[in-house]
């Protein structure tokens, strides 16, 4: 079987979570231990890298991990191993175990945390709380032969472009002739030097952000029959690829604080959780930030929620938001372990698009340290 290499694992991962859309200054985000450029069967996703899910990526063989939250958050004054964060980082390196870190880029990526999340508490007419990222998207006309047009409409959803909310390979075609002459010095895929050609040509239109360019210009280029394909490229002021923190939907029912509560609990599968605001009043306008949300609560306020579920919750925020009208319920920071199922689930899906044989294993240890008694 076909091996494969840790970099064409996270050129999948970074396809769908790029690190452009990282929205914390200096998020350290990337390769964080190890290298990419090794054989990967096995890749362990978790929340948090701690000592027992190094062990667990050990069993499993894992030659990766794939973890939410950086293993290196702060900047390295020494690498001794003498104390629990470095002999951390000696296990991964003695056992030839990579990990990689998708911070607040997977927060903010569609189908990401904050969706999972969303997603969970079923919310629906969902959109983003707060946009942090925003593209220009650009259009690519291409003329092909009628028998290539398949193939390189193909090759181009392949590399990205086309997407369009939740539909992929978008692409609209015109059937027309082209016309062109070779001359000396010319090799022509059809048609012969110094004679008028015509040819039955398609000519195939995608949509793409602008950071794709020479991405899908290289995939255009390298797989067109053309010696010298013809094409037109524009910068588009419709439409903008706009990504962002947060999600915020309605519930399909409305219900009290108190059964939305009972509700996030089973959902987000916590034992207990904080609330803020009125038990008895109603709620269906939901606002979800995954992890530490205290810095969207104004957010969640202006576009309307009754309700904010995030994690990490300040006293003193807890109080501005009730004086504020805005009720807040706080299931911890360690939800986002929802993105182990999903996260897992994405990348097998994607990976078996691309024909890649590697296994995704979701951790199992709890790494969540406050016990609730
Ligand atoms: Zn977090």
């Amino acid at each position: 079987m076909k091996s494969v290499n840790g970099n064409e694992i996270i050129q999948v991962f970074e396809s769908w979570s790029p690190k452009k859309y990282a929205c914390m200054p200096n998020d350290p985000i990337g390769l964080a231990i190890g290298t990419l450029n090794k054989p990967v069967t096995k890749v362990l996703v978790t929340l948090d890298v701690t000592n027992e899910v190094v062990d667990e990526a050990i069993d499993n063989g894992c030659e990766l991990i794939i973890a939410h939250h950086p293993p290196i958050f702060m900047k390295l004054s020494n690498l001794r191993t003498d104390n629990p964060k470095g002999a951390l980082y000696e296990k991964c390196l003695k056992n030839d175990i990579a990990v990689y870190a998708a911070h607040t880029n997977l927060d903010v990526a569609p189908g990401g945390v904050n969706d999972l999340l969303a997603d969970a508490l079923q919310l629906e007419n969902r959109k983003i709380l707060e946009v942090s990222f925003e593209e220009k998207m650009m259009k690519l006309a291409v003329f092909v032969p009628v028998d290539d047009a398949d193939a390189l409409r193909d090759v181009l959803a392949k590399a990205g472009a086309g997407r369009l909310g939740h539909y992929e390979a978008c692409s609209y075609t015109l059937e027309g002739k082209g016309r062109f002459r070779a001359t000396e010095g010319a090799d022509p895929a059809v048609g012969e030097i110094g004679e008028l050609h015509i040819e039955e040509e398609e000519k195939v239109e995608v949509v793409f952000p602008q950071s794709m360019k020479n991405k899908i210009l290289k995939a255009m280029l390298n797989n067109h029959p053309y010696e010298e394909p013809a094409y037109d490229l524009f910068t588009m002021d419709v439409d903008t690829n706009k990504q962002g923190l947060g999600r915020i939907g309605k519930l399909k029912q409305p219900m009290t604080l108190r059964e939305f509560a009972q509700f996030v609990k089973v959902q987000l599968d916590v034992p207990c959780l904080r609330a803020v605001g009125p038990l008895e009043g109603v709620v269906q306008k939901v606002a979800v930030v995954g992890g530490d949300g205290n810095k969207y609560i104004r957010a969640a306020k202006f576009a309307g929620a009754d309700v904010f579920v995030t994690g990490d919750i300040g006293f003193h925020m807890a109080q501005d938001a009730e004086v504020e009208g805005l009720s807040i319920i706080d299931p911890g920071h360690h939800v986002e372990k929802v993105m182990i199922k999903g996260v897992a689930e994405k990348m097998a899906s994607l990976c078996a698009d691309q024909k890649l044989p590697v296994e995704f294993i979701q951790s199992k240890i709890n790494t969540e340290p406050f016990q609730f008694i």
